[in-house]
């Protein structure tokens, strides 16, 4: 479970984030949807520590960050580890394999073997329906594909949530079917995943619980059907 409690963000004078109170639980697909500029980018970079509140609490767990004092590297490190972002533009490595991006965090950062972390990798790539893209490179992929590797190479360092930014908008919406079709497929297995979307499609199909974000605020924290069935 993730909880922020009374966390503010600012730029300059500019508030991006007011007040947040939010609980984002485990085995559910969270879809944080909302007008441009209104903070859901700001929220999930929070939940990765790629932003830094000046106030506020963050649980992971029973873990706690409070963000008015210096972060701890440990606890930055540590929710690097539980949380793996996936970017709207992949951001892959343009000079490995498909497969040796894949592997690159385990083996790296995990210290798992290679023959392990090459396996684990075919597996994930096979679940993203990419197993026989294994040796190409990025740059041979549509931008479809690209981003089911970066859900792949996420999943590879087996965190406790995969936060998505915006995973789909840079396709054209004949490729967005297949990344669209994967995350349907982590959702089904109960997979902990927030995603912030412009695809109220995909969020009222797929998504346990919506959060609407405007003017750094949350005006809705409920079910889908709820979101989409009140005036
Ligand atoms: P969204 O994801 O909903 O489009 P963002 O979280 O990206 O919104 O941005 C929220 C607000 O904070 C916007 O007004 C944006 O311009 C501002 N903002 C975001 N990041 C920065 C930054 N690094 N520096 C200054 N302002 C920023
Ligand atoms: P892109 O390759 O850019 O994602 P598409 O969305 O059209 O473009 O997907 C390409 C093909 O990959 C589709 O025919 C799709 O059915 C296929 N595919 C096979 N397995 C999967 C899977 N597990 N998830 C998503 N797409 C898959």
């Amino acid at each position: 479970m993730i909880k922020l409690e009374h966390v503010n963000k600012t730029f300059g004078n500019h508030q991006a984030l007011t007040d947040l109170n939010v609980t984002f639980n485990a085995h559910e697909t969270t879809a944080i949807v909302g007008p441009s500029g209104s903070g859901k980018s700001t929220l999930l970079r929070s939940l990765n520590l790629l932003e830094r509140p000046e106030s506020g609490l963050y649980h992971f767990n029973d873990q706690v960050i409070d963000f008015s004092h210096p972060l701890a590297s440990k606890d930055v490190l540590s929710i690097r580890r539980k949380t793996g972002m996936v970017f709207q533009d992949y951001n892959l490595f343009p000079h490995l394999s498909v497969v040796k991006n894949v592997m690159e965090g385990p083996v790296q950062v995990l210290k798992q073997q290679p023959d392990a972390a090459r396996q684990t990798a075919m597996d994930l790539l096979d679940k993203v329906g990419l197993a026989d893209k294994a040796d190409a490179y990025p740059g041979q992929l549509s931008g479809g594909q690209q981003q089911r590797v970066a859900i792949a190479r996420s999943l590879a360092m087996d965190p406790e949530f995969i936060l998505l930014d915006e995973p789909t908008s840079a396709l054209d919406p004949e490729l967005e079917a297949g990344v669209l079709r994967v995350l349907l497929a982590l959702a089904q297995e109960n997979d902990s995943m927030i995603v912030v979307t412009h695809n109220m499609e995909f969020a009222r199909a797929v998504a346990d619980k919506i959060i609407f974000v405007e003017d750094g605020r949350i005006l809705f924290d409920g079910t889908p059907s709820d979101f989409f069935t009140k005036p």
